[in-house]
């Protein structure tokens, strides 16, 4: 049976920073990081692939919050489901090209992905995730008057924050789970998933929140069986002391030493941090290996020649 991988595909592989976001910037650099999956493919992996989707949200609030008086704004949840649709299809349309190209060929599916979350989150009483662009003090302080959260962010203006939820279930990992077993190559769970909390029993409805997309790739890598769970970003791996004089980047390291690391403050919140702590949670889940590696380096790092790895405690003592 084909080894099935779990990517997480960063913020910088469909918007670089400085970019406007245009169609052709998107999906350019959707075509370099096809065709670094490609070359997992070639080499006879299974795929099933997340990503964020957090400056694609961010325009289209732009075009909400613009458009607002011709046609009426949509809900944060149903712009999630906007971008995932965007996205999905960018990636859809560019991989089928990229494997055409190279003689291959499989069917290429993006599932709208719903993530259900407890309305009990502490995070619901403490908006903390910035979403949108910035605005001045007066929108702003409209907007609290209409009961939303905003902060000041450092000179740069004002932002609405919205709860960052932990992603408890997929409503769809059956079907994604289907679709993956039957050689689909599946797109799932961007920008980390739709948050929707159960309001009977198996009904749903969409929240105001943003799921960490990592946190949510670690569930969707466990739903599907994964054999390995790869985080795609914009750095080579994951550094002790990170552009401090004794910077250190590490190769393999297993959950007890993490976990020191981690205590001792190495992985800043809001961006390695939920990565590490993905990692950990689907060590933790399955005892199989989990990956922090730039895109570039996506064939070496699951071939265990690059990235940093994360291991079972157990596998170091076997001396693998
Ligand atoms: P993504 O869009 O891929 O989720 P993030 O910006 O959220 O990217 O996270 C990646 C960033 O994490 C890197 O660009 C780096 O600046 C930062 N980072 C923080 N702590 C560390 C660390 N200990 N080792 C490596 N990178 C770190
Ligand atoms: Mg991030």
């Amino acid at each position: 049976m084909k080894k099935k991988v779990v990517i997480a595909l960063g913020g910088n592989a469909i918007l670089q920073p400085g970019q406007k976001g245009t169609y052709e910037e998107q999906i350019a650099n959707v075509e370099v990081a096809c065709q670094q999956i490609v070359e997992l493919i070639k080499k006879g992996f299974q795929i099933v692939i997340t990503h964020g989707n957090g400056p694609q949200v961010g325009n289209i609030l732009i075009q909400n919050e613009e458009g607002a008086k011709l046609v009426p704004k949509m809900p944060l949840d149903v712009c999630g489901a906007q971008s995932q649709g965007m996205i999905g299809y960018m990636i859809q349309q560019t991989l089928r090209k990229i494997l055409i190209q190279k003689g291959y060929n499989s069917e290429i599916v993006t599932v709208i992905t719903q993530v259900v979350v407890d309305k009990h989150d502490p995070s619901f009483q403490n908006p903390s995730k910035p979403v949108g662009p910035f605005y001045n003090e007066e929108k702003a302080k409209a907007e609290i008057a209409k009961g939303e959260s905003w902060i000041e962010d450092a000179g740069r203006g004002w932002r609405k924050v919205v709860p960052s939820p932990e992603p408890k279930t997929i409503v769809e990992a059956n079907i994604i789970k289907q679709l993956a077993q039957v050689g689909a190559i599946v797109i799932a769970s961007g920008g980390g998933g739709i948050p929707v909390v159960e309001t009977k029993n198996n009904v749903y409805t969409g929240v105001e929140a943003v799921i960490d997309k990592d946190l949510a790739g670690e569930r969707l890598a466990v739903d599907v069986g994964a054999d390995m769970f790869v985080i795609l970003t914009d750095v080579s791996g994951v550094a002790l002391n990170y552009r401090k004089d004794n910077e250190t980047w590490l190769r393999n390291i297993t959950l007890d030493e993490v976990n020191l690391y981690e205590a001792e403050g190495h992985f800043k919140k809001g961006s390695m941090g939920p990565k590490v702590k993905a990692c950990k949670k689907f060590v933790e889940a399955t005892n199989k290996p989990a990956i922090i590696s730039s895109l570039d380096k996506l064939v070496e790092a699951v071939e265990d020649k690059a990235g940093t790895r994360i291991l079972p405690n157990i596998s170091r003592e076997k001396g693998k």
